[in-house]
């Protein structure tokens, strides 16, 4: 069965070695206080770094998934508003999750189409995060690095906060264009779901001091005292922990994993663009994503294909959110190999034309 779902998505093959060897090692029992517990997070962290190219300066930590971060970016760091920048149902999830935590929190939502117009967004005085999604999942868009840099430099005083959670291990983020990162690790990590990844910014952790909210536990001061000693606050997901050491020590750096599937992304995109029978729900080349494809039709031909699909032992991913009926979508993450894809054009090409 070939599985292009954009989350839960296809766990590295390898994965299933690396749950033996958790268990034979007794890695499954280990305290989390304990010196192994602690030399296991000591490598982890420093493969994160080396591989996905984080700076020596920004913080890790690890949460439950990418919704706690939601949690622990109003909780922590927004005393007063964020403003939330989205043309998704990920980044609108994100808003109205914030909105009930703190009610100031404002949104500007996008067209799909959109580049994001950075030169006249309504930034109001106290904001404290803007907040914006790297690649939404739901319709196969993608703000670049150069938009977040053109952020970074017009609004210097709030934070910049980035869901890259269909993006991170993927593609070669670039950290230091934003103080907060984070992704859970069901996508481009092709590991099961249960664990998220967030990335700081010294200066996020000193607005957190600052801030100094203790209410919670998952406060960003308590993750932060708690690694100092590459601890975590509460006892963690250490099987998850150990299979992202494992996968990441044989993966390659991430520019050539993100060379490899920004050229299989393009391949796809020309692939499909060439079929009378497939339609791009992105239309504007700059901002489709390049993890994430949305292919849209008439919602009965999308169901069919589906099935079509399934009947040939392949999943493709169902639309998400406002797209449900009327798009599927195909992940492109690192773990889904060459072949794959080859298998999945050949299914298009004989059904489709
Ligand atoms: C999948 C996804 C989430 C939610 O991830 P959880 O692990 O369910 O918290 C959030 N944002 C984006 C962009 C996603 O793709």
């Amino acid at each position: 069965m070939l599985n292009f779902y954009p989350g839960p998505s296809k766990v590295y093959p390898e994965v299933r070695e690396y749950l033996t060897m958790a268990y034979d090692e007794g890695m499954l029992s280990i305290p989390h206080r304990g010196e192994r517990f602690v030399q296991m997070m000591r490598d982890l962290v420093g493969l994160l770094r080396t591989k996905l190219n984080i700076p020596q300066d920004y913080f890790i930590f690890f949460t439950s998934s990418a919704t706690e971060c939601w949690e622990i970016i109003a909780q922590s760091l927004t005393p007063t508003k964020s403003l939330h920048l989205y043309n998704g149902a990920f980044g609108e999830k994100w808003y109205q999750y914030a909105k009930r935590l703190r009610p100031d929190a404002y949104g500007q939502s996008f067209e799909v189409d959109d580049v994001l117009d950075v030169p006249n967004l309504p930034v109001e005085d106290d904001t404290d995060v803007i907040c914006v999604t790297q690649t939404e999942t739901s319709n196969g868009t993608q703000v670049n690095m150069n938009t977040l840099l053109k952020l970074q430099n017009q609004f210097k005083d709030p934070l910049l906060a980035v869901d890259a959670t269909s993006s991170m291990a993927g593609l070669n983020l670039k950290f230091i264009r934003a103080d907060i990162w984070f992704a859970s690790v069901q996508k481009c990590f092709g590991l099961p779901a249960g664990m998220g990844v967030l990335v700081c910014s010294p200066r996020t952790i000193h607005r957190a001091k600052a801030l100094n909210d203790r209410r919670h536990y998952n406060s960003l001061v308590f993750l932060h005292e708690k690694m100092l000693n590459y601890q975590t606050g509460h006892t963690p997901n250490v099987l998850n922990l150990y299979l992202m050491r494992r996968t990441l020590e044989h993966k390659p750096f991430i520019k050539n994993v993100d060379q490899s599937l920004v050229q299989r992304a393009q391949e796809l995109y020309a692939f499909l663009e060439e079929n009378p029978e497939m339609q791009l729900l992105v239309e504007n080349p700059e901002v489709r994503a390049h993890t994430v494809i949305a292919v849209k039709g008439a919602d009965r031909w999308v169901q069919e294909i589906k099935r079509n699909a399934a009947a040939q032992g392949i999943t493709l991913g169902n639309g998400y959110g406002p797209w449900a009926k009327s798009t599927f979508r195909i992940a492109n993450f690192p773990a889904i190999a060459d072949a794959e894809y080859d298998v999945l054009r050949n299914f298009i090409s004989a059904h489709y034309h």
